[in-house]
């Protein structure tokens, strides 16, 4: 892997956190957005993330000043990706806009330059034919504040030159990730290929009365060892995410359980501002929910 010139696509939640997070590992950054006005949010949005690595990461000041001196802005595509060896795609997750942009940066991107997806619910194989360049592309997929959780899941379309494949994980390494890779496209990668069914079969032991969130947490973390049960777990996802998913899984199966999770997400928590761990209470009342007390397990 030689690359030196990164440019990310989409400055927004998580194209602004990829972008930083390169240019804190020594990378030559460009950000680029459709206009100037959303690159000025990146701007402030990627200012408030010094604070965050000191905080978190133990970053000096000089550090963090270096990372934001590594990156550029530009809100015209030819010249945002005219030195790219790599974009990162994070614009936003709807098929026509996606399709649209591959389009437009595999005519001017230079022949060299690498293309990654951090869609987290399309497939690379859905953009491969649009980005004209199919074995230059693949997805790699971060995870929201990804300086603490620094995921990094590749995964390959048929089409992905190998080489391409490797030198991705290698940049992945790169900037401080772990590199989880996948050699064939799974819709929701890995993680959430294990945690969807998790989350849903704990939603469904509580809709079918069979057992409360305490229990089904506490027979999760005492079983497996795990720091946190799947409830606890929905807190920090939000419970408006949750419901949208299980919304949308309840209208496409029929499923009257799955209908009765999104009724009870709904009214007992979203309705009442319950969002979890972000307003403060969900199914755990924070910043000490009980199953981070010492008898939690016991009791
Ligand atoms: P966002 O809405 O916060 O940001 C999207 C950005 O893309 C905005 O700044 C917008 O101006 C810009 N944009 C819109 N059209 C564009 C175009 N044609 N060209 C360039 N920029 C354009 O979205 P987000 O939450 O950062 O998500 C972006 C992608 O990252 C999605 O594919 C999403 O699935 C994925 N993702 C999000 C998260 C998350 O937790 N938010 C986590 C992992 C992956």
């Amino acid at each position: 892997m030689n690359y030196t010139n990164i440019t990310v696509a989409g400055s927004g939640v998580l194209g602004s956190q990829i972008a930083y997070q390169t240019a804190f590992h020594g990378f030559q950054v460009t950000v680029y957005d459709i206009n100037d006005e959303a690159l000025d949010k990146a701007k402030d949005r990627i200012s408030k993330l010094k604070a965050r690595y000191q905080e978190d990461m133990g970053a000096t000041q000089q550090e963090v000043d270096a990372a934001y001196e590594r990156m550029s802005f530009n809100s015209n595509l030819r010249a945002a990706v005219s030195s790219a060896d790599l974009v990162i795609e994070a614009i936003p997750e709807i098929v026509p806009i996606k399709t649209d942009f591959y389009k437009k940066l595999g005519e001017v991107a230079p022949a060299h330059t690498i293309f990654a997806s951090n869609s987290s619910t399309l497939l690379p194989s859905q953009f491969a034919e649009a980005t004209g360049r199919p074995a230059q592309f693949l997805a790699l997929h971060f995870a929201n504040e990804i300086w603490k959780n620094n995921t990094a899941e590749i995964m390959k379309h048929p089409g992905t030159d190998e080489k391409v494949f490797e030198d991705v994980i290698a940049f992945a390494r790169a900037i401080g990730m772990v590199a989880l890779t996948l050699h064939k496209e799974q819709p929701g990668y890995i993680l959430n290929s294990l945690l969807v069914p998790l989350l849903d079969a704990a939603e469904l032991l509580l809709v079918k009365e069979i057992a409360d969130p305490e229990t089904i947490d506490k027979t999760w973390m005492v079983g497996t060892g795990a720091p946190k049960g799947p409830f606890a777990i929905l807190d920090v996802v939000g419970l408006t995410t949750a419901y949208n998913i299980v919304l949308a899984k309840a209208k496409a199966t029929g499923n009257p359980n799955l209908e009765k999770v999104a009724e009870l997400l709904k009214t007992d928590y979203i309705d009442k501002g319950k969002l979890g761990v972000a307003t403060g209470e969900g199914f755990y009342k924070y910043p000490n929910p009980s199953y981070e007390h010492p008898d939690f397990l016991n009791s």
